[in-house]
């Protein structure tokens, strides 16, 4: 079997967020599965050649080889790959993105046919590639690709790709396509529409995210295109690495630890966090983190809103994060009306972030929306507990905890609002002073499997069941 990915983020060669991850990890699980994939990436100017061995294959095409049965594929192009950003600069879109894009996925099915690569499925990642399913009806009828089947995976309904229509004439396809059965949605253009009514296959990143798409309160809009579709929007939800993420060999934390050293670990771990955030070195404290986009998505409003509360407990919060810049003065607020209470760094620092999952006891997460996730993953492969929204794919991966039985791996709330954040966060207080509560808990949470590998095995339930239909 052979995939195609066709996608603008993959790691480790270009990143923003979870899209990124899935696009460079999922490819490898597959690989070992003995899936052959080929990765189509845009090439970006910030792309290191030499650091990752790329090497040209012609003037606008460059490859790098992963392993025997998966290589990437950098499509050039004069002046659209060559900018700072993948999106946008400080915040704004470019507004040549519609350009930027569909040039990528027409050029992406030039390049397999170039490459002379047969494929069996291409699979499409968010709206930057939804066209692909398109163009591939519409201009390869008598190619080789002819028989490739189409998936497009959404990773966030949010993100739609949305033009005016006067702008039609540059997807360089016939009128058809420019009607409420394709790419027209309320007079607009609508990349994601296109993709979702031409693919052979929607899935999404979580189960619970499949479901919720499909309600108008988080459909954003193309509820009833999606349920439009007769086959069912299938959910799989994403796994995190295990040799990035994983107390027992994590380079960047002050002390390693495995499941049963998680007590002394967790312990070693707090000490060094608090030391470089300069917060008090206590144990008998809880530490609350939040690693994540300082965005309305993540709640970050929620956080702020109770912080009065919050920290008229005994409780330590470190927050490290970049974002809205309203939300970035109002954290600062609290630096000064909390000093040794409250910690917060504005940047995005990797390694910090992997001190910050294994010091912190336990790790806000109150997102009003979320595709999949994987913050709650990563801090649950460190014994640190999730306190989370009940939504997307946080319903996938965390548990409640039920302190009778001893099951569970985290703490939900199940209204978005400050009353039930609050109290979720005086049940997180009452747990970390009950030593067994707290340690059934961690180990709960270290039990999780969140691997990869669990995925590639549903992705290739689902290609399979494709290929056979
Ligand atoms: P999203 O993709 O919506 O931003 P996810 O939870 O899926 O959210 O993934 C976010 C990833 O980015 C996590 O691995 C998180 O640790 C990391 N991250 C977010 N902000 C920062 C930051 N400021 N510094 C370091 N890592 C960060």
């Amino acid at each position: 079997m052979h995939i195609t990915f066709c996608a603008v983020e993959a790691v480790p060669f270009a990143q923003t967020g979870g899209l990124g991850d899935v696009c460079g990890s999922l490819p490898l699980a597959l690989a070992q599965r003995d899936v052959s994939v080929t990765i189509l990436l845009p090439r970006y100017k910030f792309i290191d050649a030499k650091k990752f061995g790329i090497t040209p294959v012609d003037k606008y095409l460059s490859r790098a080889i992963l392993s025997p049965n998966l290589d990437v594929y950098f499509l050039e192009h004069d002046y659209y790959g060559k900018r700072d950003g993948i999106y946008g600069d400080n915040g704004d879109d470019y507004p040549d993105n519609l350009e930027r894009f569909q040039y990528f996925c027409s050029r992406a099915l030039k390049t397999l046919e170039q490459l002379k690569i047969e494929t069996d499925i291409v699979h499409c990642h968010d709206w930057h590639t939804a066209l692909i399913p398109i163009y591939l009806k519409d201009q390869y009828k008598n190619s080789s690709l002819a028989s490739a089947r189409t998936i497009l995976t959404i990773h966030n309904m949010a993100h739609q790709g949305v033009f005016p229509r006067e702008r039609y004439p540059k997807l360089n396809l016939p009128a058809t396509y420019n009607s409420p059965h394709y790419l027209e949605y309320f007079s607009r253009i609508n990349f994601l529409k296109g993709g979702i009514v031409a693919s052979d296959k929607v899935t999404t990143v979580s189960k619970q995210y499949a479901k919720e798409i499909l309600t108008k309160e988080f459909g954003c809009g193309l509820e009833s295109v999606l349920k439009s579709r007769r086959d069912p929007l299938v959910g799989i939800i994403n796994g995190i690495s295990h040799d990035v993420w994983n107390p027992a060999t994590d380079k960047a934390i002050a002390q390693m630890y495995t499941k049963d050293e998680v007590t002394i670990g967790k312990t070693a771990n707090k000490a060094k966090l608090q030391q470089l955030v300069k917060l008090p070195r206590r144990d008998d404290v809880p530490l609350f983190a939040f690693v994540g986009r300082l965005v309305h998505q993540k709640g970050v409003d929620l956080i702020l809103e109770v912080m009065d509360q919050f920290l008229g407990m005994d409780a330590q919060v470190v927050m490290l994060g970049t974002g809205d810049r309203r939300y970035e003065k109002q954290v600062k607020a609290c630096l000064d009306k909390y000093p040794g209470k409250i910690w917060a760094n504005f940047e995005f620092d990797d390694s910090l972030a992997h001190q910050v999952y294994a010091g912190a006891d336990f790790f806000l997460m109150p997102s009003r929306f979320e595709p999949c996730g994987l913050s709650q993953m990563i801090s649950m492969a460190y014994g640190t507990i999730p306190i989370a929204f009940k939504t997307g794919g946080v319903v996938d991966t965390v548990k409640p905890f039920d302190a009778t039985r001893r099951e569970g791996n985290g703490l939900l709330f199940n209204h978005f609002t400050k009353k039930d954040f609050l109290q979720t966060l005086h049940r997180a207080m009452e747990i970390y002073r009950d030593q067994k509560k707290i340690h059934s808990l961690r180990q709960n949470a270290l039990a999780a499997d969140f691997s990869w590998d669990h995925a590639a095995g549903e992705y290739i339930k689902v290609y399979q069941c494709l290929l056979s239909a």
